[in-house]
């Protein structure tokens, strides 16, 4: 049982940067209806589980040696999952990590690190900046919404991101490191290929990341910025299989980049970071992939079911490009949260004031978190 005086000298010990911050914790409550971390609310189809525990059998009396450093099999399978998109990858263009976000940390550790600064476009995914700050990266918030965040009013105008305003951003704090997140979380909304080209050309110092964690979401008409990628070696795009293909528990996340930029990010990886399991698991998913995303239309509809019925509701709901809808509207967005979850739907509360997130799961789930909130009282928006 530590005391307050452990604790004090933990904190004298600790960077003074990192002083006062609080971890990254969305709630992993056991509810019913968690739709609160943008899962897949799906399991893994049993006849790719079968193959995995298969790969994982064949792996295991292979452990007691290293995993292939370079993890050049997988590397080879997620060149070819991205190139279905029409944008031809090669296996030297792909990084990959425990998670996207391991990857973005190694993005940062090549390319941020003290003296250095990070910019992104507030509100974004809340890990950048604090991926930022673990590398003593400086962070710029960038501003949404036009002008200054003063944007219009409804349907998620104030959450906007003009090529134009982002330019005039990135060209005023010339930073090293650029986030884009396309489909934004927690907004929903994916960017113009306009923004990205325009951040690329006013950041000349700059890596620019597109995290495209929810591409494969995206409603039609929003390409990927894999189509960006030829000729702009400071380019990178961000995937991973945590969401379309419901296997967030897998943790394998990647990137396309220029085979250049993707050989720096060796410098910082630990060796071995991708174990053997994972790197056998994740060939099996991919070996599947019609099937693991098997699920991404049924979650669009949800997705869109959600839109609708919270607009008819009197909420303001986003347009959404992902497998999460942010709404506004609500009085107070912490009261509605509790209300939910004692209701028995956990959604989140991602700190944008009469703002929540709620992950579009199966359609009994979405359901449930629609008769949750038709029955909030009136006083909640
Ligand atoms: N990027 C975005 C925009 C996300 O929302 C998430 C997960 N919530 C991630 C990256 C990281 O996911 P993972 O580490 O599971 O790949």
């Amino acid at each position: 049982q530590t005391t307050p005086a452990t604790t004090a000298t933990i904190v004298r010990l600790l960077r003074e940067d990192l002083r006062g911050r609080t971890a990254y914790g969305a709630p992993q409550l056991d509810v019913p209806v968690a739709l609160n971390t943008n899962e897949n609310s799906y399991a893994v189809p049993a006849p790719v589980v079968e193959e995995i525990v298969a790969a994982v059998r064949a792996a295991a009396g292979g452990l007691n040696r290293y995993p292939d450093r370079e993890f050049t099999a997988l590397r080879g399978d997620l060149a070819a999952y991205l190139s279905r998109s029409g944008t031809p990858v090669t296996p030297e263009q792909v990084w990959a990590g425990n998670g996207s976000n391991e990857v973005l940390l190694h993005l940062l550790q090549a390319f941020g690190g003290p003296g250095r600064t990070a910019l992104g476009f507030t509100p974004a995914y809340s890990m950048h900046p604090i991926i930022t700050a673990t590398t003593g990266t400086s962070w710029v918030d960038g501003l949404r919404g036009g002008e200054a965040g003063s944007g219009g009013a409804g349907s998620g105008a104030a959450f906007d991101l003009t090529a134009e305003s982002a330019a005039r951003q990135a060209a005023e704090h010339d930073p090293h490191v650029v986030f884009l997140c396309s489909p934004n979380n927690p907004t929903g909304t994916a960017l113009g290929l306009d923004v990205v080209e325009a951040v690329h050309e006013a950041a000349p110092r700059a890596v620019v990341v597109v995290d495209e964690a929810y591409e494969e979401f995206a409603r039609p008409g929003t390409p990927s910025a894999l189509t960006l990628l030829e000729g702009r070696p400071r380019l990178v795009v961000t995937r991973t299989m945590s969401k379309a293909f419901a296997f967030a528990g897998g943790r394998l996340g990647y990137l396309a980049a220029d085979p250049a930029l993707v050989d720096a990010l060796r410098l910082v990886r630990m060796p071995y970071h991708l174990s053997t399991p994972t790197q056998v698991i994740a060939r099996a998913a991919l070996a599947h992939v019609d099937t693991m995303l098997g699920t991404v239309d049924v979650i669009k509809e949800q997705r869109d079911r959600i839109v609708t019925e919270l607009g008819r509701l009197g909420l303001d709901p986003v347009p959404s490009d992902a497998n999460f809808v942010l709404f506004g509207g609500l009085r107070d967005a912490a009261v509605t949260w509790r209300t939910l979850l004692d209701a028995g739907v956990l959604v989140r509360d991602v700190g944008i004031p009469h703002y929540l997130r709620v992950t579009a799961g199966t359609p009994e789930e979405t359901t449930a978190f629609l008769e949750a909130v038709a029955a909030l009282p009136p006083d909640h928006h």
